[in-house]
């Protein structure tokens, strides 16, 4: 199938494009992007002239930020293509559930992407917690912004999440290897001075059956980064690493350490089987609970953030 890519930027670069290059189902038949493009591919900078000129094209892979997503997938999806949906899939859950109403009426695809999800160890986690009682969940996301979003000014205006945008990873993973639904309870935000988004978050969840659920997000971690899950339950103690690349069970470590490696096949493969068979896959639970941690967050002004 041939796919065009929107949004020639950093997570383009790094995981689509060879992704699909890798891929025996995908063929990147062109790019849309101001800036972007890829070598010895069709390049557009405006979506509408790629929806015109290319009606071979039925795919369209949304990479840009999340503000500017919305009104990019309904073009596509009013074009009559299916649509892929970079996280977080909207700038807020009712662009998310209209963007789920349009595919539907048209009979499209349309996937809301978790990345994070497909990390290696992660289906592993699912079937190993499905049977068990958990009694406390703690997420340890902390990295250092400066290296993982040089540059990057939207993270820091209205819809760019913050230190969400990673953090939304690790409650992807929650959501996908928790057999019960947690919802947010309480959150405390450290937004600079300077900025419109938090650079750090704590939060707390409720769970049904009253296990301690906790997540510590913070954009200011130099050396040595850490993207964990941590799962006590009646019967040993799961750990999740390196995003999920690694799982550790009562000090027994499987999987490679290679955060992010393999994901972004699987996400294409998924795709694949999405459009052949007519399936659309909008998971919002994630983006709820970062939009709740939003709307319950007591907000701490922190030191101004200076790249
Ligand atoms: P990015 O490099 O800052 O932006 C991607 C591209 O989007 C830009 O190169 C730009 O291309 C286009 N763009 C930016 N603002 C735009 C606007 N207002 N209107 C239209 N186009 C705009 O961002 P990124 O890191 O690739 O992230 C993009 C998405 O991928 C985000 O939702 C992020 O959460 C997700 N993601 C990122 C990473 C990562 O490690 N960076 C990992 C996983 C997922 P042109 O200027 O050429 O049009």
């Amino acid at each position: 199938m041939k796919v065009a890519l929107v949004g020639i930027g950093k997570i383009a670069v790094d995981q689509h494009v060879p992704a699909i290059a890798g891929s025996p189902d995908w063929d990147l038949a062109a790019t849309v992007s101001r800036h972007g493009s890829v070598d010895g591919v069709e390049a557009f900078s405006d979506l509408g002239a790629m929806l015109a000129g290319r009606p071979d094209i039925r795919v369209v892979s949304l990479c840009l930020p999340p503000v500017p997503r919305f009104d990019y997938a309904m073009q596509a999806l009013a074009a009559g293509r299916h649509v892929m949906l970079e996280k977080p899939p909207g700038a807020t859950l009712a662009e998310c559930h209209a963007l789920e109403r349009a595919a539907g009426a048209a009979g499209l695809s349309i996937y809301a992407t978790w990345h994070s999800r497909e990390a290696d160890m992660v289906a592993a986690a699912k079937a190993w917690l499905a049977d068990k009682t958990l009694r406390k969940l703690t997420v340890t996301w902390k990295e250092d912004v400066r290296r993982w979003h040089p540059g990057q000014a939207w993270i820091w205006e209205p819809g760019g999440l913050g230190v969400f945008d990673p953090g939304i990873n690790a409650l992807s993973i929650v959501t996908e290897i928790l057999p019960d639904e947690i919802h947010v309870t309480q959150a405390t935000l450290d937004v600079p001075e300077n900025c419109q988004t938090p650079i750090a978050a704590r939060i707390r969840f409720h769970h049904p059956s009253g296990a301690d659920v906790s997540a510590v997000f913070d954009w200011r971690q130099e050396g040595d980064q850490t993207w964990e899950i941590e799962a006590v339950t009646g019967a040993g103690t799961l750990t999740l690493r390196d995003g999920g690349a690694l799982m550790q069970i009562d000090g027994t470590t499987s999987g490679e350490a290679a955060p992010l490696a393999g994901e972004y096949p699987r996400l294409y493969a998924k795709m694949a089987q999405l459009v052949s068979r007519g399936g659309m896959d909008m998971d919002l639970r994630p983006m709820t609970l970062v939009t709740d941690a939003l709307a319950l967050g007591e907000r701490m002004r922190t030191d101004a953030f200076v790249e």
